[in-house]
């Protein structure tokens, strides 16, 4: 055994990398979601090689001002939280200030940027290579916004780099990621090329009929087609968005989107509500398509679970369970049976 020793800053990022950054698909989700929390309302993504050579978000957001760019890429460094008290309040979709430090760690990374109320003309410019943090920051041609371009992910670490699969793979779970914050966020412009082709192109939706029409582009006709719209409140909990009826369902669970005040999750509690819903109503192993979305006050339900963020905790499990329980079962029974049963896939 060896003396101990603190690790130094670029190995402790490597190692919290494990965590945040397992493939492509996690650096895109990681900083699409700095873009929606730095307000933007179009956010482009680019990536090559099932995001293994190339991954490049635009966003036109906030933008960080020069000084902070290097801060940025530094562990722990976060303009979303300050005290204990944020955390409780949490509405923001980052928060532990890691997710920059461990990409860098681990990649060729450019982050540009332009503040909306810097007096500059120009944007400004630091670039990292899974180094420590010694970036030299320059002046960079750029609008109002942030750029992230991530190259050669794992260059550095072969090992993690073994472990990614196929490009195709790569990018079906980035073209994942996309789908399931777009079904989050109608309100901003979305767009996705691998390899120089649009995959998706979805404008900002307001109204429900422009909100449908996006769901058509990413659920398919057939899923709207067979969809009921919901709306639901009671207790200061709000359940919205669209269950599709017996008629449609899955033989995997695929087609599941569930956000809670804006973040997709996956939660025990809340599939158990939703299985109980459809029990009479479908069987053989089938598995029911939805996008639906959970809107309650941010104090009653704990995001701060685990580092992905896919959990969550309710204050009040039993409240939230029977909601959706009697939501969807209603939902369900209102509409008259005057579909045949017909899968889907
Ligand atoms: P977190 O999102 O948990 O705060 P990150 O490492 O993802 O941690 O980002 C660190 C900080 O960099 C953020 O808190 C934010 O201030 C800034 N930042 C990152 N991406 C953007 C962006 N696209 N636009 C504006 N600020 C950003
Ligand atoms: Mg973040």
């Amino acid at each position: 055994m060896r003396r101990i020793a603190l690790l130094s800053q670029r190995l402790a990022n490597q190692i919290a990398a494990g965590e945040v950054v397992e493939r492509p698909a996690s650096v895109v989700k990681e900083v699409l979601e700095n873009s929606l929390d730095a307000g933007a309302s179009r956010v482009d993504v680019e990536v090559e090689q099932g995001g293994t050579k190339l991954i490049r978000i635009r966003d036109n957001g906030v933008g960080i001002y020069r000084d902070d760019l290097a801060l940025a890429l530094s562990r722990h460094a976060t303009s979303k939280i300050v005290d204990l008290n944020d955390l409780e309040q949490i509405n923001s979709l980052g928060f532990r200030g890691e997710a920059l430090a461990s990409i860098s760690s681990v990649s060729r990374l450019t982050l540009t940027s332009r503040r909306s109320d810097a007096e500059d003309e120009n944007g400004w410019q630091v670039a990292v290579a899974g180094q420590e943090m010694t970036a030299e920051v320059t002046p960079a041609a750029h609008p109002e916004g942030t750029s992230v371009e991530v190259r050669d992910l794992f260059f550095n670490t072969p090992a993690r780099k073994k472990f990614l699969r196929k490009e195709q793979t790569e990018f079906n779970r980035i073209d994942e990621v996309v789908r399931r914050i777009a079904l989050s966020r109608f309100d901003v412009h979305l767009s996705l090329r691998h390899n120089q082709r649009t995959v998706h192109q979805l404008h900002a939706a307001s109204s429900l009929q422009e909100k449908q029409r996006r769901i058509g582009l990413l659920c398919g006709p057939a899923f709207l087609e067979h969809a009921v719209h919901i709306d639901i409140e009671a207790a200061g909990l709000r359940l919205w968005g669209w269950v599709c009826l017996p008629t449609f369902s899955r033989s995997q669970p695929d087609q599941q989107y569930f956000y809670v005040n804006g973040r997709v999750i996956r939660d025990k509690l809340v599939s158990h509500a939703i299985k109980q819903a459809y029990r009479d109503v479908l069987y053989g192993g089938r598995h029911p398509a939805f996008v639906l979305y959970l809107e309650l006050d941010p104090a009653l339900v704990d995001v701060n679970v685990h580092p992905t963020k896919h959990e969550v905790r309710f204050r009040d499990q039993r409240l939230v369970h029977d909601f959706l329980f009697r939501s969807l079962h209603k939902a369900l029974a209102d509409v008259r049976p005057d579909h045949n049963m017909s899968s889907a896939d």
